[in-house]
């Protein structure tokens, strides 16, 4: 299947070709008829599918094919993302599509000055990719009109509940026009995300491409069990020693993704920390100077992480286990993505048998383990309890995989058995 296969104009396909892709991608394949059409959707699929394309392409043709020829230029799309982050690059993928077309669009989020947001909406724009909040905070101030929205974007839409935004996205859904397009984009089909769909989808096609968790078959794994005091040392030596250009680096606390950094970089790397205590422009300055190659080690914690989309990025540390087994999931959906293949590795201490357990039975895996010559762990060390680390994840529910049986016992050796 090629792109000029799926009904769009050549200057949708020219900006695409131009962006460098040669072939569409499954959820393209599968939403972009669908969506030009004018049909609602429900589409099962995580970041690194090509889904903002598959959402942003049909979308653009719809507008610029229908173009009103009013003054005033009221806004026709709305996309509603979770975070800042994916909220500036979907609006990133908005411009480089509608390069060659004549649309209008715009991004707002909060941690910035709500101001030249209102000058931008006053001058009019076509389409508005925005975190749910600060959409919220215009609505109020009475500085957008969304009753003209043609087309609902929701993506990542059970993230958006898990940040809590469920509330506020209905306080949103009340100002639109009760006649419109709406796709829906989740990673997973909870019972709070099918309830949000069956209130606002009319007769929804479903599509679902990648099943959950097939990251974890795409991309190389590897556990290396490392004492925590030690990690910092291996973190750098397997740098150093395997020539990595580029990683990202997790951290399960705002307060060790600095303190990680800080430390690489007085081991010689250039590293710096992106998470939600940052400013935005610290974050976006931070993302973009690692996207430029000018940073080497990007250390992260799992909100601020959360739909980043870094091209080609061939490996990525979990320094320490996520407290939540999805967010490994997550993480090393980082690497690896748009079918490209990856390497994730996991630096695991005492402390974190536990973790490991729960993430070896969400993935239904066994991961291989390796300990590396010079960094085996003390076994005069015992387990303590982990610092809790736990970003506020609003009103979602815990989503701990509970008390189920663990992997085989031999898969841990004698000492991980005395943890358990
Ligand atoms: P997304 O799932 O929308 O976050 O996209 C994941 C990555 O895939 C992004 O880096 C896109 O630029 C890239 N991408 C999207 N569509 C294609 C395509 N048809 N061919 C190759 N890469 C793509």
């Amino acid at each position: 299947m090629l792109f000029n296969e799926l009904g769009l104009s050549a200057d949708i396909l020219r900006a695409v070709s131009e962006r460098g892709y040669n072939k569409p991608t499954p959820i393209q394949i599968k939403a972009i008829p669908l969506v030009l059409q004018g049909l609602d959707i429900l589409a099962g699929a995580q970041t690194g599918t090509g889904k903002t394309a598959g959402f942003t392409l049909p979308m653009l043709q719809i507008l610029s094919a229908n173009s009103i020829k009013k003054s005033s230029r009221p806004i026709r799309a709305l996309v509603l993302t979770p975070t800042r982050e994916l909220a500036a690059q979907v609006a990133e993928s908005v411009k480089t599509y509608s390069k060659y077309l004549s649309v209008r669009s715009t991004v707002i989020f909060g941690g910035v000055k709500i101001n030249p947001q209102i000058a931008i909406l006053r001058s009019g724009v076509d389409i508005l990719v925005a975190t749910p909040g600060r959409l919220l905070d215009h609505a109020h101030q009475k500085t957008l009109d969304l009753s003209q929205v043609e087309i609902l974007v929701l993506d990542e839409a059970d993230r958006m509940l898990d940040m809590g935004f469920l509330p506020d996205i209905r306080k949103l859904l009340a100002l639109l026009p009760k006649k419109r397009q709406n796709l829906l984009f989740s990673a997973t089909f909870s019972d709070d995300i099918k309830r949000l769909a069956d209130g606002l989808l009319n007769s929804p096609t479903l599509i679902e491409v990648a099943q959950r968790n097939t990251a974890s078959e795409r991309i190389e794994q590897t556990i290396h069990f490392v004492d925590k005091g030690r990690k910092r040392e291996l973190l750098s030596f397997l740098i150093g020693s395997e020539n990595w250009r580029q990683v990202l680096v997790f951290t399960r606390t705002k307060h060790g993704a600095n303190r990680l950094a800080k430390q690489l970089e007085e081991d010689g790397l250039t590293a710096a920390a992106i998470h939600g205590n940052k400013s935005q422009g610290a974050r976006t300055k931070a993302l973009a100077d690692f996207k430029q190659g000018k940073i080497r080690v990007l250390v992260a914690t799992d909100i601020a992480a959360r739909g980043l989309d870094i091209d080609q990025l061939p490996h990525v540390v979990n320094f320490e286990l996520p407290n939540v087994s999805e967010d490994y999931v997550h993480r090393i959906g980082r690497t690896g993505r748009a079918g490209k293949e990856g390497e994730a590795i996991s630096l695991v201490c005492v402390d974190e048998h536990k973790l490991l357990r729960d993430i070896e039975r969400l993935l239904k895996l066994n991961l291989p383990k390796k300990v590396i010559d010079g960094f085996s762990p003390d076994p005069s060390i015992k387990a303590e309890p982990i610092e809790n680390g736990r970003q506020n994840r609003g009103r979602g529910k815990p989503r701990h995989a509970g008390n189920a049986r663990g992997p085989d016992k031999n898969v841990w050796g004698a000492r991980g058995n005395k943890n358990r």
